[in-house]
């Protein structure tokens, strides 16, 4: 039984202090029940614990995850068309128990799509405030197009991965997907963070810990965005300087640093 694996049961601890994390009122990420996270099992993310939709990620129980199977979970993308009700039978029928009472997240495809094409060990998906001012905005896609400083580069990769407002659930996977697909085209490398249009972002790590910190550096960045148009707008890092941060022996040495921090 996959709930007794000490693996699976230690990962499902981690995600959930994730999930608290993240719902930490104090860090104006996601309120009420915005926001969800995963976290891969099995070397090929087989498996998957998700959060159960409707709970708030700064007070869910543990018991309100539900351990999802991946490939099903990506099956809900071959249907173009599929009714609400159509989407919530393929929902349930994801799940890897099916005695679950759960109703899995409607983002579930999506996070199967970051947790393997994306690369990703865990996911958090959040609506941070200072990034709704930015992706709410008429020029918020030109607003988050370039870099600003190095760390940000360390942290949240190369560049950004925008998705414009797609309906949530399947067609906002399928968009992301294609999002990854075209990301990985161009920079070799996957997105550590997907933007959606008027909705918030996705945040992809190795595992917990780094979800952390690219969340953390991503708002940052967000918060700082916002303060350059008092002053004239974004001078963002030219190409050039990017990929020099991006290919800097000393800038690889401080990313090993940063995935050796302890998280907490
Ligand atoms: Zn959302």
């Amino acid at each position: 039984m996959q709930y007794e694996d000490p693996q699976t049961l230690a990962a499902l601890d981690r995600l959930h202090r994730l999930a608290h994390w993240l719902g930490e009122p104090g860090r104006d990420l996601a309120i009420l029940a915005e926001g969800n996270v995963s976290q891969a099992i099995g070397e090929r993310a087989e498996t998957f614990w998700l959060k159960a939709s409707g709970c708030s990620l700064g007070t869910m129980d543990k018991d309100q995850f539900v351990l999802m199977d991946t490939a099903r979970s990506l099956a809900i993308l071959d249907h173009e068309t599929l009714t609400d009700t159509q989407i919530k039978e393929m929902l349930y029928g994801a799940r890897v128990d099916q005695t679950s009472p759960h109703l899995p997240s409607t983002e579930a495809a999506l996070h199967a799509v970051c947790l393997t094409e994306g690369g990703a060990g865990a996911v958090g998906h959040m609506h941070p405030t200072p990034f709704l001012s930015l992706l709410c905005s008429k020029q918020g896609e030109a607003a988050l197009k370039g870099r600003l400083f190095p760390d940000e580069i360390v942290v949240c990769g190369i560049a950004p991965c925008y998705v414009p407002y797609t309906d949530p659930g399947p067609p906002l996977a399928r968009a992301s997907r294609q999002a990854i697909r075209n990301y990985l085209q161009t920079w070799g490398e996957p997105p550590k963070v997907v933007l959606l249009g008027n909705h918030g972002l996705f945040a992809l790590g190795k595992n917990a810990d780094e979800v952390e910190r690219v969340t953390m550096m991503a708002v940052k960045v967000a918060r700082a965005l916002l303060g350059t148009f008092a002053l004239g707008g974004p001078n963002f890092l030219t190409e050039a300087q990017a990929e020099r941060i991006r290919t800097r022996p000393d800038e690889h040495y401080r990313q090993a640093l940063l995935e050796r921090l302890k998280g907490r």
